[in-house]
């Protein structure tokens, strides 16, 4: 398809644009365009990114045969020079050469920054947008400021576009962003989103703020801008062409929250009981910058993990009476008054896998460990009926959870004499790749083994109660019916249990699976 004789403002009209744009890379023309091919089937608007080959010029006619040959394809043109961030080490003039002739190739999006564009004649920008839309775009690579100031200079300079993309240092960066969006999307067909780990949240909900699209990454490996998220993902995940006004926010808050798997299986469960509402992982390196962004941002659940759950209790309106017992919140609600209510699932994490398989009752259950999940299981479990016993590595804090739930302490030494219905371990021992075990195979005489940690799926603690002759229960069931719970309080509907133990153990089995894939590559 020739590009040159098309009316572009007209065609483009933000509303007729994907909402995803992948962009893509390639070490020489033809991997870029075979990537491009490979795309085809999920993606039909690509950013060719010109500046990633030695020689872009080279890829232009593989460019031009390919859009020829995929008419319906969109494609977005980018050579951005090393000074604004790009990898093209070329002057500006040959920036320009080089996307007019990418327009003349079959790509109707060409992006300048807006660098290059000051320094640009205007007779130049308009012989370049005769032959495509101009996106116009400004890179802050260090922080989330001044928007206004930038869009100000940006819009003396006409295009078809604005894109402002900032590093966000705060998860109330990705809000500065969105009321930006909000504010300016009206006058002007803007694409914005924050870059940078603590800025994924905006790319996804800048389009419920009016950016006319976002960009997203071929795969892990591809990324081109910090924080990118790959397409299958945004779209699989995300359910990025779903996301609108009226779409409800979830997240889960915490500091690190980059390895979390509730985004996972809550989007499932959302995707499953067709909630229109969108889970997110908000990494909010401080209380204050969380609490600052729960306000502004419409967000109506959030998951509360490490290290806010104990710390965000004073913040809330109003708390259930787990989380006043256990002393910990790790679901928040936004009532329709606007108030935060919090609650605590854990203990339906541990007491719902148990019942599935025995009466509580009078069972006794030894508890290792006197922390956060520990002090769940201790309060769930006591609730229930079960003579509790508490053993920690410290006597102190077990000591005092035993006094406050009516529990007993017991020495490790004593273990060998005694036996338990259940054991749960609420330590982290055994965690990652560390191959420990809290207990020694002396030690581990019970009907069940219930151990909290889910990475790995299958401990060095399981694996020895299995040889002792214990039924096993891994971490992931405790997952799965904390989260479920968390679906239901947000919901009200009740939560599909299978679908998220389905995509939980997928997503696991994946992780170990890349883990073991890298080990390999290291020999
Ligand atoms: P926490 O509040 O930090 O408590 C950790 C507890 O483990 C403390 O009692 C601590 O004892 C003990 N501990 C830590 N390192 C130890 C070691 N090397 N040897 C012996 N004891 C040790 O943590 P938490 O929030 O309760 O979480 C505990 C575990 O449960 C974590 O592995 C977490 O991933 C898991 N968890 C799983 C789920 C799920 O959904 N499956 C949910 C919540 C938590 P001291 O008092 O002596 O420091």
């Amino acid at each position: 398809m020739a590009a040159a004789s098309n009316n572009f403002v007209a065609r483009f009209r933000p509303l007729r644009l994907p909402r995803v744009c992948v962009a893509v890379i390639g070490s020489d023309p033809a991997e870029m365009v075979e990537k491009a091919e490979s795309l085809l089937r999920d993606n039909t608007f690509l950013e060719f990114r010109l500046d990633y080959l030695p020689r872009p010029a080279l890829a232009l006619p593989k460019i031009r045969q390919f859009t020829e040959f995929h008419p319906h394809v969109i494609a977005i043109a980018t050579c951005r020079r090393a000074a604004s961030g790009g990898k093209f080490k070329g002057s500006i003039a040959s920036e320009l050469d080089i996307l007019n002739k990418a327009a003349a190739a079959g790509c109707q999006l060409v992006d300048i920054e807006l660098q290059t564009a000051v320094r640009c004649k205007p007779q130049q920008l308009e012989r370049l947008r005769a032959s495509a839309a101009l996106i116009l775009s400004f890179h802050d690579f260090h922080a989330t400021r001044k928007l206004e100031q930038a869009l100000e200079k940006m819009v003396a300079i006409p295009a078809d576009f604005y894109k402002l993309v900032t590093n966000a240092t705060t998860v109330y960066d990705n809000v500065v962003m969105m009321k930006f969006i909000e504010k300016n999307s009206d006058q002007h067909s803007l694409i914005g989103f924050c870059m940078g780990e603590q800025g994924i949240i905006s790319r996804v909900l800048s389009l419920r703020a009016g950016s006319v699209f976002t960009f997203a990454a071929v795969s892990e490996d591809e990324k081109t801008g910090p924080g990118q998220i790959t397409a299958q993902e945004l779209r699989g995940t995300f359910r990025i062409e779903q996301v609108d006004a009226a779409t409800r926010v979830y997240a889960v808050a915490g500091d690190p929250v980059a390895h979390s798997l509730s985004p996972a299986i809550m989007n499932a469960a959302l995707r499953r009981e067709t909630v229109n509402g969108v889970y997110l992982a908000l990494h909010a390196k401080t209380l204050k910058d969380l609490l600052a962004c729960v306000r502004d941002i419409p967000i109506h659940g959030l998951s509360i993990t490490m290290p806010y759950k104990e710390s965000i209790v004073p913040h809330l309106d109003n708390t259930d009476s787990h989380t006043t017992k256990i002393g910990a919140c790790n679901t928040v609600v936004r009532a329709q008054d606007g108030n935060l209510y919090g609650f605590n699932t854990d203990a339906v994490g541990v007491v719902r896998p148990l019942q599935a398989r025995m009466e509580l009752e009078n069972a006794k259950v030894l508890v290792l460990g006197a922390g956060g999940a520990a002090r769940a299981a201790v309060f769930g479990l006591k609730e229930r009926g079960a003579e509790v016993y508490i053993l920690n590595r410290t006597p102190g804090p077990a000591q005092k959870l035993a006094r406050s739930a009516r529990a007993r302490t017991i020495k490790r030494p004593d273990l060998k004499k005694l036996s338990f219905d259940v054991i749960i371990n609420a330590t982290p021992v055994g965690m990652g790749n560390t191959h420990e075990s809290p207990l020694n195979e002396n030690e581990i005489k019970a009907h069940y083994v219930f151990d909290m940690i889910y990475d790995p799926p299958e401990t060095r603690l399981l694996k020895m109660a299995k040889a002792a002759g214990a039924e096993v229960i891994p971490g992931i069931e405790m997952f799965v019916h904390q989260a479920a719970r968390q679906f239901e309080i947000w919901t009200g509907k009740p939560a599909p249990i299978d679908e998220m133990l389905r995509v939980v153990t997928l997503a696991l089995h994946e992780r170990v699976a890349a883990h073991q894939a890298k080990e390999a590559k290291k020999k």
